[in-house]
């Protein structure tokens, strides 16, 4: 059987999070399923999907008011994570940036803020913009998004580069370059990744992943749907965590029992078989 040896994960600096968090794309862009997304996200906490991934770019805001509002009364028990865009990732636009996201999410602090992926600003001056923000109490860390292992490399060579708490990135079981190289990398450095996208989008971002004949025969000898298998096979490993996106309580508590799911080594190596992870380096995949 192979089954992680935790439930959480810890950051060097000693932060636990859990292994199954979530996402909250989209959310807050239809007044008609504002109150359900509410709902969903407090239900998730409940489940113990107690760390909320949001960011100034979602819904130009309307994303992190709604998680906002879901933290009401709850915002200790959650670990909160927002993303800065990439133009504004240094200087006083970054202090802007991040005092705007706290105003929507109704708090004094986030958990963690990361550099949402890489723009033109060097990435020295980003290091020196979120350490003076941990310094000034307004996040307790930083990390970043879509950085591929050349970025991290860069990233790590900065003075306090080697702060960064995480790398946020595209993982699912259709889309594995990042076993190549930059995993194996990052566990060297433990930097753990935080898997994006788990259920490749409800399976919409790699055709014929939801519809795989192994993915269904394993699905069905376990009870539970495949993107349940996406779900539990992103996260299947002790130091890799995943952020679903959940809008409903359904799909939240199916998300969260896919967390306690344990596959056997004969299920993953049928899992490897369908779906291989590459042999060379390929550039990292995003949306
Ligand atoms: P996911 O892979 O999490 O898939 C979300 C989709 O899956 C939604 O359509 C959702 O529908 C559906 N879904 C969720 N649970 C179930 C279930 N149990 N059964 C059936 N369908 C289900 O995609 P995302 O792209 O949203 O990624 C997750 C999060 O990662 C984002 O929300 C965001 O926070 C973050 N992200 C970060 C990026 C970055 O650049 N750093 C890029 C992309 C995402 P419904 O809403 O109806 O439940």
């Amino acid at each position: 059987m192979s089954k992680p040896e935790s439930d959480v994960i810890r950051l060097p600096d000693g932060a636990v999070l859990p292994r199954l968090g979530q996402g909250t794309w989209f959310m807050g862009e239809q007044a008609s399923s504002r109150a359900e997304e509410i709902a969903a996200l407090r239900y998730g906490v409940e489940l113990g999907m107690n760390l909320i991934d949001t960011a100034e770019m979602y819904g130009d805001g309307r994303s992190e008011e709604l998680v906002g509002e879901a933290l009401r009364g709850i915002r200790d028990s959650v670990f909160l994570v927002s993303k800065v865009y990439p133009h504004n990732a240094a200087g006083a636009s970054l202090v802007r940036s991040c005092e705007a996201s706290l105003k929507r999410l109704g708090t004094d602090h986030l958990d963690l803020y990361l550099l949402h992926w890489r723009g033109t600003i060097p990435l020295a001056e980003t290091v020196e913009g979120m350490e003076a923000l941990v310094a000034s109490g307004k996040i307790a860390r930083w990390g970043v998004s879509n950085l591929d292992i050349a970025d991290m490399q860069e990233l790590l060579r900065i003075p306090g580069g080697n702060h960064c708490a995480v790398n946020q990135v595209l993982y699912h079981l259709g889309s594995r370059g990042i076993e190549h190289e930059l995993l194996p990398w990052q566990r060297g450095h433990k930097i753990p990744i935080m898997a994006y996208s788990p259920l490749a989008q409800a399976g919409k971002l790699r055709k014929g992943l939801t519809e795989n004949e192994t993915v269904q025969r394993i699905a069905e000898s376990h009870g539970v749907t495949p993107l349940q298998i996406l779900l539990a096979w992103s996260i299947r490993e002790g130091d890799v965590m995943a952020i679903p996106k959940a809008g409903t309580r359904r799909h939240v508590e199916e998300n969260a029992a896919a967390g306690k799911l344990v596959f056997t080594a004969d299920e993953l190596w049928q899992l490897d078989d369908a779906f291989p992870q590459p042999s060379w380096k390929v550039p990292l995949d995003m949306i």
